[in-house]
């Protein structure tokens, strides 16, 4: 990527080092928002409910507050910078159809993390919590998509991150469906189509970064073999040696990677129509 002229976001919230128990969440939310809250990783929303009600958000009680602002260090600027770009793109889309956009906090931080939707560890990935409209950044993540995933690339790292972001516009124009009732395999669906479209959101960012001159050859590349490489049917069989297409939450390789492409092709949240029938 080229961000040298990408202003730096000051909406970041440096945890790193804090440790935890001591930033209070506030917002109690409900379980069934966490199971659609979406974790970037094929992880079972079920077992992320699970984790979220045995610990509830804190209420009130001592705040410790984290260092806002783009961190110094060159991961941190170069988040800062990313984040910066979304909110420079979807700024001008939400403007454009006579909207203001309200830009996110990116949280940073190392291990485990509370939350306004509970507790979250690194081990489930990124992730975007509705409840405070934070998006919650391990960095280890990005070293273990290099490595675990093989999907290097700074680019690569931009659309995890454009990814959360896609998370909170779906939040503010109101497209985050909670998986309320239905079976099992009807959550799974819904999951699934919120992935798929954040997914295609990140490409609509993308888009408009290569109009501002923001990206590489081989940028796109990185991103679709980021898309392929955290794909459900992927991770299932590495993890378990199996594929279960109805126990998918986020979609298979081809369909991240095909959203993605469809955002980054065409610049419009109009065409990530995840929900619209026949789809995906
Ligand atoms: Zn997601």
């Amino acid at each position: 990527m080229e961000l040298g002229n990408q202003k730096a976001s000051s909406n970041v919230e440096d945890r790193r080092g804090m440790g935890m128990g001591k930033i209070g969440g506030g917002l109690g939310v409900g379980g069934l928002v966490i199971a659609v809250i979406a974790y970037f990783l094929g992880v079972d929303p079920s077992v992320v409910t699970e984790v979220a009600q045995q610990v509830a958000p804190e209420r009130g009680g001592s705040q410790q507050e984290a260092p806002r602002g783009a961190p110094a260090d060159e991961i941190g600027q170069f988040v800062s910078k990313v984040l910066g770009s979304t909110e420079d793109v979807w700024g001008a889309i939400f403007k454009r159809s006579g909207a203001q956009y309200r830009a996110p906090t990116l949280v940073l931080y190392d291990g485990q993390v509370r939350s306004a939707c509970g507790m979250g560890q690194a081990a489930m990935g990124p992730f975007y919590c509705p409840g405070d409209e934070k998006l919650y950044i391990d960095l280890a993540f990005f070293r273990d998509l290099q490595t675990r995933f093989r999907a290097p690339g700074d680019f690569a790292q931009a659309y995890v991150i454009a990814h959360e972001v896609g998370h909170h516009v779906q939040k503010l124009t109101q497209k985050m469906e909670a998986a309320r009732g239905g079976s099992k395999a009807e959550q799974n669906r819904t999951s699934v189509r919120m992935e798929l479209q954040a997914d295609c959101y990140a490409g609509v960012w993308g888009h408009h970064a290569d109009t501002l001159k923001q990206l590489d050859s081989g940028d796109v590349a990185e991103a679709l073999n980021a898309a392929t490489a955290i794909g459900d049917d992927r991770l299932q069989k590495q993890t378990q040696g199996r594929v279960v297409p109805e126990s998918f939450t986020h979609g298979s390789s081809e369909q991240r990677m095909q959203w993605f492409k469809r955002g980054m092709d065409s610049g419009r949240p109009q065409d990530c129509a995840t929900f619209s029938s026949g789809s995906p």
